[in-house]
């Protein structure tokens, strides 16, 4: 392996040769380049933002934070590297998240190895050679021998949403590309549009700024109120001292939290006591209420209405039990956490402000972006100065699909996932060899993982075959159909079992229009998906072909 980067004059273009290259600076791609670099590997990252951060660089609107809390919100290979961070509270918003990935990355040194404000346009692998031609939108071009893309499972927003949206006279933005220099709602006339886990951040954090706001309401969300509380330097010291215990559970948690479903069956317990443990998780504050109570609520339609009419009744009291607002902002057609659960903080209670309208997009969807504001179905114009576009990501394959991605035989991937979404466990597609995924489809993520559990394990695993193969004198790596079929079907099995697939959200890929429906996310476990990675590992990577 060389350890500099060489750059390869030809007569038309310079071209950048590397044993790998990372695309995206994110929670994954960060320790996917510190991985190989350790490896002794000629290994670049390229990053479209000007900075790291990924999610964290690219979601700045106003409320985003994450819904695990910081003790586990964390990277697990340096117990110093976790102890030198000291978060503020139990679930820091974005501007912290940023600073903890740069302090990161500046004490791995990374930066100098990342060519920021460049995106991938296209990545075409090279039979003959074994190896991926890769190029920029700036124009150049790379030659690397394995491509691992850590391009985030929720990073292509669905930014042109609605017709007229250039023909807009204010500010219209999408929570995924907000400036950088934020935006001023005082005494503006604002629309939300979206009540997904980001809309109601957005929401709950404007609200007391806006002149008016109108939000556009289609699909309610369960919520849970979240207890957010300062650390100080005692408690994180205290985190600190469960480092060792704290990694080794995460990885065990069905989600990939350290809370994992640990109450007696349903069935056994009494009306009562089922109540007094929804009570209990409800006041924690946490996903716990959804993710460490009953995992019937994933399987059995009893529990899962049971559970719903819990949550629903806590929301109607907040509602001050008004028609209206029930009606629109409590769900009722699918059950409590077979879509993501946001977690919020007076989020309900914006709705009872007087300059605050919900309306409703189910009877009078949208139907277009007008010069005044948003026209919507029966023909009324809502007159805004400022539209949040609060509606969300092409999940899942987004990503890759808008690079110009092909394989053996010329097979381009954006096509195959037009018609099929398939890969072998999130870490490769069959067709691809030496394309390694992270945050991909079928693989654990968003809520059913917190996100840095499964990014790392993808990361450790990925860099653990390749070293494998080179090891062994292999030079490409390629996942079987036979395999890829097998886990395909395995996935599907166990997504049949569950609710989640009868509800419409980006989990299902319903939220894009001819989208393959599929769960993107695998609902297996977290600790099953890791214990199986790990086995694949020790028997030495069967399913994987190298050659
Ligand atoms: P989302 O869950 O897909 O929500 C998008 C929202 O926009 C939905 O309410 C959707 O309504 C609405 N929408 C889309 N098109 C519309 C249209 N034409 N007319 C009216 N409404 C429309 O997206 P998101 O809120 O950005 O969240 C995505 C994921 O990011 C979350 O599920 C979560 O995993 C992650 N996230 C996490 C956090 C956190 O950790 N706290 C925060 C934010 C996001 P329909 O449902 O009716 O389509």
């Amino acid at each position: 392996m060389t350890t500099q980067v060489t750059l390869t004059k030809t007569p038309n273009a310079q071209v950048t040769q590397l044993d790998a290259m990372v695309i995206g600076a994110g929670v994954a791609g960060l320790y996917q380049l510190h991985k190989l670099r350790e490896m002794g590997m000629n290994v670049r990252g390229y990053e479209a933002g000007t900075g790291v951060g990924g999610t964290w660089y690219w979601n700045r609107y106003p409320g985003a934070r994450f819904d695990s809390q910081a003790e586990i919100y964390q990277y697990w290979f340096s117990e110093e590297l976790y102890k030198s961070w000291q978060p503020s509270e139990r679930f820091p918003a974005q501007p912290e998240t940023e600073r903890w990935l740069n302090h990161v990355a500046d004490r791995l040194d990374l930066k100098k190895d990342i060519q920021f404000s460049t995106r991938i346009s296209s990545a075409h692998y090279n039979e003959d050679a074994g190896r991926w031609t890769v190029t920029t939108d700036t124009g150049e071009t790379i030659d690397t021998q394995f491509l691992i893309a850590c391009c985030g499972m929720l990073s292509a927003p669905l930014k042109d949403r609605f017709p007229g949206q250039d023909s807009f006279h204010g500010e219209i933005h999408h929570t995924g590309l907000w400036p950088k220099e934020g935006v001023d709602f005082k005494g503006k006339r604002v629309a939300v549009i979206g009540t997904g886990a980001t809309g109601i951040q957005v929401i709950q954090s404007i609200a007391p700024e806006v002149g008016s706001m109108k939000v556009f309401v289609r699909t309610p969300q369960y919520i849970v109120p979240m207890k957010n509380y300062k650390y100080s330097k005692e408690n994180w010291a205290k985190w600190g001292e469960r480092f060792h215990e704290l990694k080794a559970r995460v990885r065990q948690t069905f989600a990939g939290f350290d809370y994992d479903f640990e109450a007696p069956p349903w069935a056994d317990l009494t009306r009562q006591q089922r109540t007094d443990i929804l009570e209990q998780h409800w006041l924690e504050g946490s996903l716990s209420l959804w993710l460490a109570t009953f995992p019937e609520i994933f399987y059995d339609e009893e529990v899962s209405e049971e559970v719903s009419k819990f949550v629903r009744d806590k929301m109607r009291a907040r509602l001050h039990n008004d028609p209206k607002l029930c009606d629109l902002l409590i769900p009722t057609d699918y059950g409590f956490g077979t879509h993501r659960v946001p977690l919020e903080n007076k989020y309900l209670e914006v709705y009872l402000q007087d300059n605050v309208e919900a309306v409703d997009c189910r009877t009078a969807p949208i139907e277009e972006i007008v010069p005044e504001g948003i026209r919507t179905a029966d023909g009324k114009i809502h007159e805004v100065d400022v539209i949040v576009l609060a509606v969300g990501f092409d999940a899942g394959s987004g990503a890759l699909s808008r690079i110009d991605i092909r394989g053996r035989d010329g097979r381009a991937l954006k096509q195959q996932w037009q018609e099929e979404i398939r890969t072998a466990m999130g870490l490769q597609v069959y067709g691809y060899p030496n394309l390694f995924t992270t945050g991909a489809p079928l693989a654990p993520s968003a809520a059913l993982c917190n996100m840095t559990t499964c990014l790392q394990q993808q990361v450790d695993w990925i860099t653990g075959c390749i070293d494998h193969a080179l090891r062994n004198g292999k030079q490409t790596v390629e996942a079987t159909k036979a395999f890829e079929d097998a886990w395909v079907e395995h996935h599907d099995e166990v997504a049949s079992k569950t609710l989640v697939v009868k509800t419409d959200s980006w989990y299902m890929g319903s939220n894009v229009d001819g989208k393959p429906r599929r769960l993107l996310s695998y609902i297996g476990g977290v600790g099953n998906y890791h214990k199986r990675c790990d086995e694949i590992a020790a028997e030495g990577y069967p399913g994987f072909a190298m050659s």
